[in-house]
Order: C-alpha cells, then structure tokens, then sequence
C-alpha cells in the first residue's frame, strides 16, 4: 500500500507501490516506487508505451524481477482536457502527485506559439474564435478539443515545482548520422538555468502603459532613451539561482569523475546578468568545492600546466565562442552550466551535432524533484500513426533511472539502444539517412531495444 497519499480530485493512488521520499538531500527509493508519468500530446500516444514497455524490461532483467515500477497515470494537456473537462490544461491533481511521488517522467506537450486566441490540442493549430466565441471545432483537423490559449505547460511545471535545473546530456550513438565529421568526439552534459533569464516570463508589449513606465524609468536612471514603440523584456539573473544551479553542475560533475565545468555567458556585453551569472559561478566553485576544483589560472601558476588528478577544472566561455567550440575542439568540453536562453540554444545546436532531438533526452530537477522528458514536440502529424522514433523519450527513462540509482537498468536500456541502432533497425527518422538500414515502427524499436538488453 502507498504512504499517506495526497487528497486527488480524480486520480487514484495505486493500490500497491510506495512512495520515493528524500531524506538529507538523499532520495530513498524502494523496490517499487509509485512513478508518476504524463502520456503527452500527439506521438505522447506512440512514444510512451514504446519506453514503458522498454523501461519495465530493463528493470525486470537488470534486477530478476525484484525491483518494479509502479506507474501512475497523470493528466496534462489533451488528455486532461478529455479527463477534467474544459481548460483543464494541467490539473492540480498532476502537480500534486509529482509534489508528492518526487520521480516522475512525461513525453512532450502542445504549446501555443502566435498570439492566438485557441489551440487545438491534437494538431497544435492555433486559431481565433468567430463571432460566437471559440471555435467549435478545430480549422485544421476538425477536433473538438480546441482550448483557450494557455502558457507553456512545460514552463509552468518548471516553475511551480521549482525545477531550476535543465539537464541535457548529449552524445552520440555509433551509426547515427551526423552533419560533422567526428560526432563521437562531443559527450556533454549542459545544465541550463530553468526559472530565471527569459523563463521568468516578465515581457511588456510595445504601446503598452507598463512600457512606456519602465521607458521612463530607464531614462531617469540612465539617461537613455528607447524607441518608443519598443516591448520590453526583463532579463533577470540572480545569485542564489544561479549559485544553486552551477552547484548542481559541480556536485554532478564531482560524483561522475567528470573533467571540467565550463561557466557559458555573454557578460562581454551583459554584465550584471550574464557577467555575474560567472563570477557567482567561479564564486561556487571556490568556497564550496575548493579542494576538488581548480581554474585555469591555477592549471598554469600552481600545477605548471599538468592537470591536478581526481579535481575539475572550471573556467568560462563566452556563448558565442563556446557554439565555435563545441563543433572545432568537443572533446575539450564536458559539463556546462548556463543561463537559461543561452543553454537553450546550445543543447539544440549540440543535440543536433550527434544526430538531432529524436535522441536528446532531458530532465528538469529541483533539490528533491526530479521530471524526466521527451525534448523534441509533439510532432502532432505523426500522431497515432506508430512511426516516431522514441529514443528521446526512452532515455529520458534512462536518466530517471540512473536518478534513482538504478544504473544497472540505465545500463540495459543504453545497450539495447545501441545494439539496435548498429544493427541499423530504425525509425523512419533513420532510416531515410541511413544506408541499408531496415524501417521499423515505434513498438517494433521498441522490441529490438528489448531484444538487445542481453
Ligand atoms: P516537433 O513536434 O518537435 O516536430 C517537428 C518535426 O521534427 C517533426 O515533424 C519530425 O520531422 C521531427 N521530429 C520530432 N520528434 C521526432 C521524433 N521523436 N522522431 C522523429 N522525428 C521527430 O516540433 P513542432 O512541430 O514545432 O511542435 C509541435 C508542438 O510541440 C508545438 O505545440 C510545440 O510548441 C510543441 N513542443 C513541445 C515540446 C515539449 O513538450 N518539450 C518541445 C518542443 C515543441 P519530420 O516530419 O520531418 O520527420
């Protein structure tokens, strides 16, 4: 029986299972942990059955049957809607259970783009209502589950669980076609800022009353004058966010045996923000990982140029040098710690270095939170159609399971991957890129994962 459950409007606890809890910043997790997990929208309906079914094989085999994962099903986006009713996005029921289980993995969701008034939730179509209000249906493909506009549900979970850290590692899987001539050579793990920087969401549109005051004010501060007709955006960065996230970056790279934390920025031209974000960073670094870290400076004055073994080297780039360094010299990089926009630039350009989003999984961790998810969109033309590559999905499992410390089963999982890409049975996505190769359907990679476990 799970521990003293939340009070849910709707979902019902499993009947078996218990909970993960975290104890001293440690997550202790029993042999059949409750995991919550959203479907997601469009090919959420292909890639996810596809991971479970790869995910509940690898624990089984890695641990004989002794260890489980207990799922429950949460609602966000389409399916809440179908499941709570009207403009039921995401339910305080969703947010409640990842609260409450701590381990939870989702596939990817609909989010509004333009500035529509609705969206439809199976094919993303943004549109207006007519005279008489929302549309009834949707323009595009005649679905009834059309919504009023809404923020970004990724977002939102971010922040209202306080994930401030998106982790991203990126490498590449032999056999993957790739633009560059050396895709093994990159095998990174960014750490983006999740709350702060352009998530904080503070914008003002040009014309509005709230521009023209912080206009003004800039002008009385600065003596400067904007375009009168500019919007405005706020760009905050703060110490404590940005300390907590290189932080994470450091205990990550500290436990893993990993060589070095590069410190991302534009502070050239951005100094309060994205200048401070550094020097909080080396500031980190320095008093609370001193015997285990060294920078540069050091390498040279203290250890005449030679590596000190078993400490990380951190030093800093500058963004637009670092998008150069990661395609000339990869494999001098390891861990990245940035603020938010920049890193959300760099792990798509480096995603895309190793063969593209189909294979990027992510995280978004909090100190005990941990919300593992498919990084590419809902693809909403492929939806039900079996064809979509799950891999981004699949090791977004992985991560979570690494997460739990399950690595033995993490293991599993990147083997059968790996196997099944070199025996070239893919995906269409693939497939069309590589020669010979044979094109299997979403459930069939994923039952030549399984096959591959060993
Ligand atoms: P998308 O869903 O990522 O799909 C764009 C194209 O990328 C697909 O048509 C497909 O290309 C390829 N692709 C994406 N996922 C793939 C996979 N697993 N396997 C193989 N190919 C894949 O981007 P979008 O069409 O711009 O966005 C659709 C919706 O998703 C939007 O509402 C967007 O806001 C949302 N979105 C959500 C997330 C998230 O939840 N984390 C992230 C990004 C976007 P081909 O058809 O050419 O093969």
């Amino acid at each position: 029986m799970s521990d003293q459950s939340p009070s849910f409007e709707r979902l019902v606890p499993p009947a078996d299972g218990h909970r993960i809890t975290c104890e001293n910043g440690r997550l202790c997790v029993p042999d059949d942990p409750i995991v919550p997990y959203i479907r997601g929208d469009g090919t959420g309906v292909d890639i996810w059955p596809a991971a479970q079914h790869v995910i509940d094989s690898a624990v089984a085999r890695a641990y004989s049957g002794r260890r489980r994962i207990v799922w429950l099903r949460t609602y966000a986006g389409l399916d809440a809607l179908q499941e709570y009713g009207k403009d039921a996005v995401l339910p305080a029921d969703t947010v409640r259970a990842i609260q409450h289980y701590l381990v939870a993995i989702k596939g990817p969701l609909t989010t509004p783009v333009g500035g529509y008034e609705y969206v439809c939730l199976e094919c993303a179509l943004e549109q207006n209502g007519d005279a008489s209000g929302a549309p009834g249906h949707c323009a595009g493909c005649g679905s009834e589950w059309v919504t009023a506009r809404f923020r970004s549900l990724n977002v939102t979970l971010r922040q209202v669980l306080d994930l401030y850290a998106c982790v991203r590692p990126v490498r590449w899987f032999r056999g993957v076609p790739s633009p560059v001539k050396h895709p093994e050579r990159l095998n990174i793990i960014i750490f983006r800022e999740n709350t702060e920087d352009v998530y904080s969401g503070i914008e003002f549109p040009s014309g509005s009353a709230e521009a023209a005051e912080l206009m003004a004010l800039v002008s009385r501060h600065t003596g400067k004058n904007l375009r009168a007709d500019s919007g405005i955006g706020v760009k905050p960065i703060s110490a404590s966010g940005t300390k907590r996230l290189v932080r994470k970056a450091l205990q990550h790279a500290i436990a893993q045996g990993r060589q070095t934390v590069t410190l991302v920025h534009k502070g050239n031209i951005m100094k309060f923000t994205e200048g401070a974000f550094r020097d909080w960073g080396y500031e980190v670094a320095r008093e609370e990982f001193g015997p285990d870290t060294f920078t540069e400076k050091e390498l040279w004055e203290e250890f005449g140029g030679v590596r000190p073994s078993g400490r990380v080297l951190i030093n800093d780039r500058i963004a637009d040098s670092m998008f150069q360094q990661v395609l000339l010299r990869p494999d001098e990089y390891d861990v990245v710690a940035t603020p938010n926009l920049n890193g959300d630039y760099l792990s798509d350009a480096c995603a895309a270095q190793t063969g593209g989003l189909g294979l990027a999984p992510g995280a978004n961790l909090g100190d005990e939170i941990g919300l593992f998810e498919a990084t590419h969109g809902t693809a909403p033309k492929h939806a039900g159609r079996n064809v979509i590559n799950p891999s981004s999905v699949i090791l977004s499992g992985k991560m979570m399971l690494d997460y739990m410390g399950w690595q033995e089963a993490g293991e599993l999982v990147v083997r059968g991957l790996e196997q099944t890409i070199e025996q070239k049975r893919v995906t269409y996505d693939l497939e069309r890129q590589m020669e010979g190769a044979e094109k299997v359907s979403t459930s069939g990679f994923a039952e030549c994962i399984v096959e591959n476990m060993g």
